[in-house]
């Protein structure tokens, strides 16, 4: 026969085991809603940090970036102070907020999100993968093992820019692993109820790290193959279908905040004549070029798009038809002085386009006022003699 205490011990441990459970299936649940990785760190990281969660007082979440050099941080939650922390903390228990009311109070929490210092200092992240200028979170990533953190061990990091954010005095560094490779870290500490972590503590949130990595994968599966059905596969540059998206967006966007759109639609000059000479494929292959000159030449936010054959088109926002003219006289000039050498040993081969620009709001007022505009000045510039720009008018 077992003796009483050691039956509590039992059903403790169960009611534990059926606590851990549930919670872990709450979060995984709300991580299955969505594939927009934004939201789905917002519910890892409400996850670690809510009563109703694991409990931490704070947690921050980094990614290893796309080239595997640097773990970034991306999203810190937890209150800034003490004060805050209780705060906050009341209020959820007054509201009696479970995991899937905080869950959905996610665009109200962005914002706040975006005033919290915690949430800044851990967005201003870029950690080395490499040890030891990686310090701690570069260890435990490599390692693939959590490292728990105590305040006895700090002297063996010196300078940390971990320990520039996590003062408290002791924390945990767990990896985010997706099919047992490491995509990230996720750090969670107590820093205001500092009730000490225990082996229970990091064994859960080593399963719910599990659990988080493959959502985060998930996510950025998704991402990149909405981004490969928009993308033209010769150019690498966006498709048609894409453009029209964007465009329409922006147009919106500039129709509500009284600000400018400019469009840039491009024709390669004689084209005709080069693909008689040097046949089709070689053709592809200076579609390829001219696109990448096109979009060094443009601005990071601009949209080069593949409009259809040897055409493209440009959305720039933000861009008055003086700055979107500038941009074309420099993508003119650019692709006039690129060297396109069509086979070893040929002599080199001058390629030009025609460029035609609108913009709004003095051009048109919607997306096919504004094409027809571009295009009518595109069509201008190849009457007039190609190879050059030319902008809509305002007919009188
Ligand atoms: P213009 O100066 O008046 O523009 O003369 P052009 O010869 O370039 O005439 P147009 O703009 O009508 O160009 C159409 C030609 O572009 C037909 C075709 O030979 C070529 N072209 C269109 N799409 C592709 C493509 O995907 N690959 C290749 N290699 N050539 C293409
Ligand atoms: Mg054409
Ligand atoms: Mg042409």
């Amino acid at each position: 026969m077992e003796k009483p205490e050691q039956q509590n011990i039992e059903l403790d441990e169960l009611s534990k085991a059926r606590q851990e459970l549930s919670t872990l299936f709450e979060i995984s649940n709300a991580m299955h809603k969505t594939l927009d990785l934004e939201q789905i760190l917002f519910i890892i990281l409400t996850g670690v940090t809510s009563h109703s969660g694991l409990g931490f007082n704070r947690a921050m979440l980094l990614l290893l970036d796309s080239q595997g050099k640097y773990l970034e941080g991306m999203i810190g939650i937890g209150p800034d102070n003490g004060e805050e922390a209780k705060r906050i903390w009341s209020l959820i228990d007054e509201q009696k907020m479970d995991l899937d009311g905080l869950v959905d109070s996610y665009s109200f929490s962005r914002q706040l999100l975006n005033n919290s210092r915690f949430f800044n200092q851990v967005k201003g992240l870029k950690i080395p993968v490499k040890e030891p200028e990686g310090g701690i979170l570069a260890k435990a990533f490599c390692d693939g093992m959590p490292f728990h953190i105590k305040k006895e061990n700090f002297g063996s990091f010196p300078g940390d820019p971990l320990l520039a954010i996590f003062t408290s005095d002791e924390f945990v560094v767990v990896p985010l692993k997706a099919k047992d490779i490491s995509i990230g870290l996720i750090v969670a500490d107590n820093i205001f109820t500092r009730r000490s972590i225990t082996k229970d503590d990091i064994r859960i949130l080593m399963t719910f790290a599990n659990q988080a990595g493959m959502a985060i994968e998930n996510s950025q599966l998704y991402e990149k193959a909405v981004v490969r059905a928009h993308k033209d596969s010769l150019t690498d540059l966006w498709n048609h279908g894409y453009f029209q998206f964007f465009f329409e967006d922006k147009l919106r966007h500039a129709k509500n905040h009284v600000s400018y759109l400019s469009i840039i639609m491009v024709d390669i000059d004689n084209f005709k004549n080069y693909n008689d000479t040097w046949g089709h494929q070689k053709g592809d292959e200076i579609l390829a070029k001219i696109s990448k000159v096109i979009v060094d030449s443009s601005r990071k936010v601009d949209c080069v798009c593949r409009y259809g054959g040897e055409e493209f088109a440009i959305v720039l926002p933000n861009a008055t038809k003086k700055d979107a003219s500038i941009i074309a006289g420099r993508i003119r000039a650019n692709i006039e002085q690129y060297h396109f050498i069509p086979e070893p040993g040929h002599p080199e081969q001058r390629i030009t386009v025609s460029l035609g620009v609108a913009s709004f709001p003095e051009d048109g007022n919607n997306k096919d006022e504004l094409i027809r505009a571009a295009d009518s000045a595109l069509y201008e510039a190849k009457r007039t003699g190609k190879n050059k720009v030319c902008t809509a008018y305002i007919k009188s």
